[in-house]
């Protein structure tokens, strides 16, 4: 069974349970809307030794500032603020001491780069490895959520930095090489909290994601949650200085906002972000009413094998 086919018989268990006023399974954060016109979100990431990291090719302080990275970039995908997070952890006895407090380290100077407190968790013994939980909370005005499902046709598509950087950083540490600038930039995602916050602020963004599975993969999930298709122009995908065209669209783990924007609004859209953040939005294509994703070379329509990047 793919991890993909799994997630779909839970929500199939769970789909007679009462929703207690929560938006579900599917995005990626689940949406608790409150009375006062604002909403809760929430989002959990896993990572577990020899499957998301190898300890020899990290340090603790670097896994320690990734394990909370990725979950803030869930929030940030949802157009809103991250407000606090809770931390679980299973800890072998070989980490338990320097290795321990040095990830605590990494995790704590993150959380003050965002103002996001540590507000709960677990701490347990392993007998195998370290497995490492975040749950990541965030708050925002209902109206600034972007969701998954709210691309339309005609929409321009959007990724808000280059990609391929964090998949090649991946092959450098696969192939012996931990020491790489790319290798460095796998260990260490960025993820884009105020690109996030403030998109979320702009109504003619339609549709948002994170990039954690490769381009190639996640889109996949707009597309279908919105009942849409999608040309994307390959040579319009912005490769990161020493990776290529299939790592960019295929990769995991770049933490780049992707996202749709009504077309007539999109060159100023581009404009504003570029003098707020001081880099490019990439335009990489369009929605279409229907008919999956197309990759096209110069215009023509191009058969490639493409997926993006599973753990499972
Ligand atoms: P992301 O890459 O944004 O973290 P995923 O692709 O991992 O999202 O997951 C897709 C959706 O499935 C998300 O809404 C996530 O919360 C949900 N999900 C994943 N695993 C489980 C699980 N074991 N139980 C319930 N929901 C899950
Ligand atoms: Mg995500």
């Amino acid at each position: 069974m793919t991890e993909f086919g799994f997630i779909d018989q839970i929500r199939r268990l769970f789909a007679a349970l009462p929703d207690n006023g929560f938006e579900g399974i599917g995005d990626d954060c689940a949406v608790l809307p409150l009375t006062d016109g604002e909403a809760l979100v929430f989002t959990s990431d896993l990572l577990t030794e020899g499957v998301h990291f190898l300890r020899s090719a990290t340090t603790a302080r670097e896994l320690g500032s990734k394990s909370l990275a990725v979950n803030l970039s869930d929030v940030a995908a949802m157009g809103v603020r991250p407000v606090a997070t809770l931390l679980s952890i299973a800890l072998p006895r070989d980490a338990a001491g320097s290795w321990a407090l040095e990830f605590m380290e990494g995790y704590r100077a993150l959380s003050a780069s965002y103002g996001t407190p540590l507000v709960g968790g677990d701490t347990t013994r392993s007998e195998s490895g370290i497995t490492i939980n975040v749950t990541a909370i965030g708050r925002g005005a209902a109206p600034c959520l972007k969701r998954r499902r709210d691309a339309l046709a005609g929409d321009t598509v959007f990724v808000a930095g280059e990609l391929g950087a964090s998949g090649t950083g991946l092959q450098d540490i696969l192939a012996g090489r931990p020491d790489t600038p790319l290798a460095a930039v796998h260990r260490n995602p960025q993820p884009q909290v105020d690109e996030g916050i403030w998109l979320g602020g702009r109504a003619e963004v339609h549709a948002m994601m994170d990039l954690s599975d490769g381009l190639a993969s996640d889109l996949g999930h707009i597309l279908e949650l919105s009942h849409t298709g999608a040309e994307i122009d390959l040579e319009r995908i912005p490769v990161a200085a020493g990776s290529d065209l299939r790592t960019a669209a295929c990769g995991g783990e770049d933490y780049k906002l992707l996202f749709t924007a009504a077309p007539e609004a999109a060159e100023r859209l581009a404009a504003e972000f570029q003098a707020q953040f001081g880099i490019p939005l990439h335009p990489i294509g369009r929605i279409t009413p229907d008919g999956g994703l197309t990759w096209l070379r110069n215009g023509r329509p191009e058969a490639l094998d493409w997926h993006g990047f599973s753990h499972y």
